[in-house]
């Protein structure tokens, strides 16, 4: 069952045989794709569900808000979204719609980010800024501010702090809030560990945050230090340095009160909150629930504050991941199964074959359940033979041939008849025969974590789910010409699919929980462009597609990377007048041809 029900939150269920969505009508990912490449779209395709965005945004609000009431806790709960997990705007209208009755806001770390939050963001939502900064993006917090928002900007550096004192010496704006960002001493766990600790990349030793409120308080700016923020880094797979970093980060926000900070009223916890992406149980990745999460996070805060008689600190959370991975579909059609030759229907059998063939004609026909580790055997040692007698020129390439296909065929049936229990040597044998998916997509382009981070996204097909049994031991290629292009076979997480003959059928594979980072970190390698997406709607009654996006066409990738369309037409026009081509219809046909497939993307076009 692929693992479902460990990765995928009950978003996705298999029924008769499909995968559907777990939501209202129910629809089938194979009927939503099948939908969706009626309007001749080939190639990759990721499917957004707005409601998976919607669930998560919901889950985390009762989560924190059930655990400030079973806690007494006097502080509030806010929440903004991280816009560089997920800035498409798709996504980010979808969220700001539904996030609109929380007061839902967004998270900025650089200028265009801001631009961004600042048009989305309603009035009052809180807005955060984290990241390096210049005087300009400072002075656009002023202006935020100015509009009326709730903005805070967190300094990572004093340097940021002498430029907030000269913008509000230089304007007559109104001031955003200040934050501070903590170097704490505990750090997360995990790939992503590297945003915490004293050799992070960001964030105030306690000396700079003693030196930070004498700045403040000198240039009378101490009333607007409103928050204290740290982020021990993504994908948090352990609670325990969450509950290392509360501490500490609670403590640093009692001191800081005792030293005067008045006004200072938030603790911002950043993100870190982890989606489960494993698909075989020893594998999992969360060691804890969201409630375990929220209760944690309030109980800590709250003992630290009864401990030291300090009100109850506001909390924000900047959880990126954790809302958006799910949201996201990433289908793939299959282009090719590379040993499609093996098959019977290639067989080239003579009417007189060398005995050893015989024996394997015999072997594939009589293998059964009883048999198969003796016939595979068999196969295995006819198979050498034949190989010795073509070296030395005693059969020719077609018995050769045949003895390829017959000895495959036999191992996958003696695979098929092993499945539930296969032997050291079966298992051996699985791993030697696996199949080569190759997809129309690129793992560059559509997810680079696998590539850059070995980040394992769970995957699956679409079709014959508990009917036809996946028997082939899979490793993916994409149609990248690299081999890091390449998800391979692993027998301590083993991925079968079915054995399918493109010829006569189509096979989808889909990774999921492809939502958080993966878009815009994408890459162009071999100048694939980004899928084609779509947004689904699921009702009642059905479902609705919208939002149709299109992979780039040529024209547009090759302009991407600093050439102009037209130029390279006029070129390839040219170069096209002067060639060597009989009729100046052919050379006109040509160049039509040329500028359609200009206007197409980079994906192969296949029947795929
Ligand atoms: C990246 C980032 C986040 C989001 O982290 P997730 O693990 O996606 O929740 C939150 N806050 C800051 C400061 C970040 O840099």
């Amino acid at each position: 069952m692929y693992g479902i029900e460990i990765w995928s939150d009950d978003n996705f269920v298999i029924e008769n045989g499909l995968v559907k969505v777990n939501h209202l009508s129910r629809p089938s990912l194979l009927e939503i794709t099948r939908e969706a490449r009626k309007s001749g779209v080939s190639g990759p395709l990721i499917l957004r569900f707005p409601h998976l965005i919607h669930k998560q945004i919901d889950k985390l609000y009762a989560n924190f808000n059930r655990a400030i009431e079973e806690n007494r806790y006097k502080g509030h709960f806010s929440a903004v979204f991280p816009l560089k997990v997920n800035q498409y705007a798709n996504v980010i209208n979808a969220m700001v719609a539904h996030g609109d009755r929380y007061g839902y806001g967004l998270e900025a770390g650089s200028k265009a980010e801001l631009i961004l939050a600042m048009s989305h963001t309603t009035i009052g939502a809180p807005i955060t800024v984290n990241g390096f900064k210049d005087k300009e993006m400072i002075t656009l917090g002023f202006m935020a501010a100015q509009m009326g928002h709730n903005i805070t900007i967190t300094i990572e550096g004093l340097g940021e702090l002498e430029w907030i004192v000269e913008v509000s010496k230089e304007c007559n704006l109104k001031l955003p809030n200040i934050g501070l960002r903590l170097r704490l001493h505990s750090t997360g766990g995990g790939t992503w560990a590297k945003s915490g600790g004293m050799d992070a990349k960001f964030g105030l030793t306690a000396t700079e945050i003693l030196e930070a409120v004498e700045l403040l308080e000198e240039n009378n700016l101490l009333g607007q230090l409103k928050m204290i923020h740290f982020h021990i880094g993504s994908q948090m797979e352990e609670i325990s340095p969450l509950k290392k970093a509360l501490r500490e980060a609670g403590n640093l926000y009692a001191e800081l009160k005792k030293f005067g900070a008045d006004a200072l009223s938030a603790i911002n916890i950043g993100g870190g909150l982890a989606i489960e992406y494993a698909q075989h149980p020893a594998q999992r990745i969360c060691n804890y629930s969201l409630s375990e999460f929220t209760n944690d996070v309030v109980f800590l805060i709250g003992d630290i504050m009864d401990a030291k008689k300090v009100d109850h600190p506001d909390i924000y959370t900047e959880s990126g991941r954790f809302v958006v991975a799910q949201h996201a579909v990433l289908i793939t059609p299959v282009l090719e199964l590379f040993s499609h030759d093996y098959q019977e229907q290639h067989l080239r059998l003579k009417e007189v074959n060398p005995p050893l063939v015989e024996e394997l004609i015999e072997l594939y026909g009589n293998i059964s359940e009883k048999n198969f580790i003796e016939y595979m055997h068999d196969a295995l040692d006819h198979l050498e033979s034949l190989f010795t007698l073509f070296d030395l020129g005693y059969v020719d390439l077609e018995d050769r041939s045949n003895a390829e296909i017959l000895t495959h065929l036999i191992i996958k049936k003696s695979l098929q008849f092993s499945m539930i229990a296969p032997t050291p040597e079966l298992r051996k044998l699985q791993q030697r025969h696996q199949e080569r998916y190759l997809v129309n997509s690129s793992f560059f382009q559509s997810i680079p974590d696998y590539w850059g981070l070995k980040q394992k996204f769970p995957v699956m097909p679409l079709h014959y789910l508990g009917s036809n049994k996946p028997v082939r031991a899979a490793s993916l290629w994409d149609i990248t010409c690299d081999s890091d292009g390449e998800i391979g076979f692993n027998p301590e997480a083993p991925l079968f699919l079915h054995d399918v003959d493109l010829d006569t059928e189509e096979y989808y594979l889909a990774f999921f929980n492809v939502g958080a980072y993966q878009e815009t970190l994408g890459m162009q390698h071999n100048l694939f462009s980004r899928p084609n997406a779509a947004t689904v709607l699921i009702r009642e009654d059905g479902y609705a597609l919208t939002q149709m996006e299109e992979s780039a066409n040529l024209k547009r990738v090759i302009e991407s990377v600093g050439y102009d369309g037209d130029s390279i037409l006029n070129e390839l026009e040219s170069k096209l007048e002067e060639s060597s081509f009989s009729s100046q219809q052919e050379k006109s046909d040509t160049l039509r041809q040329l500028k359609l497939f200009m206007e197409q993307n980079s994906y192969l076009r296949t029947t795929n």
